[in-house]
Formats: C-alpha cells, sequence, structure tokens
C-alpha cells in the first residue's frame, strides 16, 4: 500500500515518501481573486481535494495549504476599471466567491489559508536573503524594484528542463531596471498611478510583493522550508513553479520534494480564454445540475489529462450520480430489519485502492465504483442479502473516501429554512456527543445517540466525521 504520484520535476511516478513519518505538508497554488471562478479553478481545487482525502484515508495527517492572491497587478488593474471599488474590496469579495463554490462542491477548507497581504515581512525576508547571497539585485535606477538574478544560479530552468539560453525575457513586469530579460520581479516598486493602499514600505522603497515571492514565503511559513507536495495547475509550471523554486533554493530552502501538476480544462475542445468569450463559470455550472453532479463530473477524469467540457457532460455525471443514489437508497430499504443490515463493513475493495495509489487513478476507481454497484443490484434482485449488504459496505466506503456520497445531507437540494435549523441542531447534538466521548462520560454519548434515533435521525462515525440522515 505505496501511494505512487507523477513528480513533474523527476518526470517520473514516483513512490511517496513523507518527509516526516505519518504526516503530509502540501501547498497548492490558489486563485487571484480578479474576477468570478470557473471551471478550471474548481477542478482545480478538486484534484488536490480528492488527493488529500486520499492520502488522509490512507493514514496520514495532512496539512493542507492553498493561499488567496490578493494582491496583484490584475486585481488592481480590476478595481480601477470599476472604479467604484477599492482593490482589496474587490479581492474580499471575490474571495468570498471561490469559498462560497468551493464549499458548494464539497471541497474541503484548507487546514491554512494563507492571504498573500499578510504574509509581505517573510516575503521580504526572503528577498533580503536573497540580496545578501548574491541572487538579487535592486534596480539601478529609482524605481524601488528588486529582480531574481537567473545567471547567478546555474539551476534555473531545472523544473521544467529549459536551459535559460533558450528562454525569452519575462513578461510578468515592465524591463525597467533589469539587468536580463529573463530576470524577475522579486519587489514591485510603487508606480505613481497606483493607490497609496496597495504599497508597503521595504528597505527598497515604497511596493507591494512580485507573483512568485508570494507562494515561496507562504509556503516556507507553513510548512516549512522543505515539504511534501507542491501541486498547482498545469499553466503554473512556467514561469511561476520554475521561479518558485528557484529563489527558494537559491535561499538555501530545501522546498518541495514532489511536484503534481494537473491538467486544464478545455471547453468544446477548445482552450478556455477569456479572449475567446468561452469561458464557463462555476455560477452556470451550478444552474445546469446538481452540486454533486459537478463534482462528480470535474473529478472524474485522470487529474494529469485535459478535461474536455462538452454540453451533455453534466447530464452524464447526473446519471451516473443518480445510479449510486438508486442502489443506496434501494439495498438499505431492502436490508432494513434484516439481520444483514449493517453486516457490510464499510471497506474500500482492493481494486480501488490500488488504482487509488496508482497515482490517484480515479477513473480506474469509479470502474471498480459502478463495477460494484452492479453486482449489488444483481444481489438483490436474487435476493442474495449478504452479498448485497457486502456490495452496500463497499459502495459507501467508496464515495465517501471520493466525498460523493449521494447521502450525505450536504447534497440534499431541498434545503430552506426548516431543513438548516434541522441541520444545526442535529450538528449541535453531534458536537456534545462528541465531547462526551472525549470525556469518557460514554452514558452521555449513548443517550444523546439515543435521543437522535427516536427522532427518526440516523448517524454514522467516519474516517471524516460523523454524519447524518434523515430515516434509517
Ligand atoms: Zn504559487
Amino acid at each position: 500500500m505505496t501511494v505512487r504520484l507523477y513528480d513533474s520535476k523527476a518526470q517520473a511516478l514516483r513512490d511517496f515518501v513523507p518527509l516526516r513519518e505519518g504526516h503530509v505538508g502540501m501547498y497548492v497554488c490558489g486563485p487571484t481573486v480578479q474576477s468570478s471562478p470557473h471551471i478550471g479553478h474548481l477542478r482545480s481545487a478538486l484534484v488536490y481535494d480528492i488527493l488529500r482525502r486520499w492520502l488522509a484515508y490512507r493514514g496520514y495527517d495532512v496539512a493542507f495549504v492553498r493561499n488567496v492572491t490578493d494582491i496583484d497587478d490584475k486585481i488592481l488593474q480590476a478595481a480601477s476599471e470599476e472604479r467604484a471599488e477599492e482593490w482589496w474590496a474587490l479581492a474580499y469579495r471575490v474571495e468570498l466567491e471561490f469559498t462560497a463554490a468551493y464549499a458548494s462542491l464539497g471541497i474541503m477548507a484548507p487546514t491554512y489559508e494563507p492571504r498573500a497581504t499578510a504574509s509581505v515581512a517573510q516575503m521580504q525576508e526572503l528577498i533580503a536573503r536573497l540580496i545578501e547571497r548574491g541572487h538579487a539585485y535592486a534596480a539601478p535606477d529609482d524605481s524601488g524594484d528588486v529582480y531574481f538574478d537567473t545567471s547567478s544560479w546555474p539551476a534555473y530552468g531545472e523544473l521544467t528542463r529549459q536551459s535559460r539560453d533558450h528562454m525569452e525575457a519575462a513578461a510578468d513586469a515592465d524591463p525597467r531596471g533589469k539587468r536580463d530579460g529573463r530576470d524577475f520581479a522579486l519587489w514591485k516598486g510603487t508606480k505613481p498611478d497606483e493607490p497609496a493602499s496597495a504599497s508597503w514600505s521595504s528597505p527598497w522603497g515604497g511596493g507591494r510583493p512580485g507573483w512568485h515571492i508570494e507562494c515561496s514565503a507562504m509556503v516556507t511559513r507553513y510548512l516549512g522550508a522543505e515539504f511534501d507536495i507542491h501541486g498547482g495547475g498545469l499553466d503554473l509550471r512556467f514561469p511561476h513553479h520554475e521561479n518558485e523554486l528557484a529563489q527558494s533554493t537559491a535561499a538555501g530552502d530545501a522546498f518541495a520534494r514532489y511536484w503534481v501538476h494537473n491538467g486544464l480544462v478545455n471547453v468544446g475542445g477548445q482552450k478556455m480564454s477569456k479572449s475567446l468569450g468561452n469561458s464557463v463559470y462555476a455560477s452556470e455550472l451550478l444552474e445546469l445540475a446538481s452540486p454533486l453532479a459537478v463534482r462528480y463530473l470535474l473529478g472524474a477524469a485522470h487529474y494529469r489529462s485535459t478535461l474536455d467540457y462538452l454540453p451533455g457532460s453534466l447530464t452524464d455525471a447526473e446519471a451516473a450520480v443518480d445510479r449510486l443514489r438508486a442502489f443506496l437508497s434501494r439495498v438499505e430499504r431492502r436490508l432494513a430489519g434484516t439481520r444483514f443490515a449493517g453486516v457490510g463493513s464499510p471497506v474500500i475493495p482492493d481494486a480501488f485502492g490500488e488504482a487509488m495509489d496508482d497515482d490517484l487513478g480515479v477513473p480506474q476507481a469509479l470502474a471498480v465504483l459502478h463495477d460494484t454497484v452492479r453486482s449489488g443490484n444483481q444481489a438483490l434482485d436474487d435476493e442474495e442479502l449478504h452479498d448485497a449488504a457486502v456490495a452496500h459496505g463497499q459502495v459507501v466506503a467508496m464515495v465517501e473516501v471520493l466525498g460523493i456520497d449521494p447521502r450525505d445531507p450536504q447534497w440534499a437540494t431541498d434545503a430552506g429554512p426548516a431543513a438548516s435549523a434541522l441541520d444545526s441542531l442535529v450538528t449541535r447534538l453531534i458536537e456534545d456527543r462528541q465531547a462526551a466521548r472525549e470525556s469518557k462520560d460514554y452514558g452521555a454519548a449513548d443517550r444523546i445517540r439515543a435521543e437522535l434515533t427516536a427522532a427518526g435521525i440516523t448517524i454514522e462515525d467516519s474516517q471524516t466525521g460523523t454524519h447524518w440522515s434523515l430515516g434509517s
């Protein structure tokens, strides 16, 4: 049972060996909060949510960090175009949209979710260290810019296996003050037309951090100078991740042990872009289908493949989810009150585990899931209740680990005020029960469970917490 991951830096499948036994430190580049979340953002966040859940299932304690880039050229530009809004107000408004979209798909909140603007001191410290070591320089003009000196770092290009000789000038900043077009900005001096609120004082003058330095500083702050997994979209490999790697290692940090990149999303066979006007926003997806079907669709392809979104994709996903839901309610109805109820323990089939261990083979794992549903339905047709109970336990275990359990109350679509009031009351009781168990007051814990059962509420304890549902 060894998890294997495709490490983009090694360009090979590697056995996953964590830095500290039993623990995983994982950093994923989060969104630049300039405009509403689209299908590509959701897919990327979901890929790492599934990886995180799988590592947790395999027994690792996962510290998951996903940042929010809340200061950037694009945010300043978007805010100044709209005028009515301060850049920080725009950034926070969009951040809330991302949070809501992630939550609607059951993407777990990160362990830590740092905003770039809250780690400027750590970024300055890293820049100072790079200058001291001879890998960065303040621009000789009065711009206040600081650049990474790519010529000082022979390993530059190692992530994407490019030779510096063949690289073109970076497009991320004005060429002002650069010694070489391939150098990239660590600190950007404030320009006259920029708001004072977007300027931090520094040893090099007022300014703001470059994009790449943000991630290097935040990952080190939360996970240490060396950590296990760095993830992000394939489009971030160069220059963003190449530059993160160069500046962190040049500063003396060992940095990421595994680099994982997810494939991008095409729409109708075409690359999605603002200029083509074919972006599919989270809000549109959630109008077209249930959140569970959207989660199923975006998680179903292998994470390294390009996901092609087509009209009809969501209909297929909805049908797949319906098959899971129909089997679970059928088998639970049939087994209720028989000696087979609760017989099938929630254990994943070996083939499912092997597929997930093998570079997160979700397509193969889903094939195992649907095969199990088919054989479970067959067992019900044949009145083979023991076999049906075993299939039930396996299906429950598989949908839980993938985060697609149709019975989970979070997917309930008729969540009116009554449903949310019920949810808050039941959640309170579940927390009380948990507290009672922690203080070893098992009598009280059992009483709470009995009260819930008497009210027609079933609770289930699992590795991801306690879930509740109506009915037995
Ligand atoms: Zn990043």
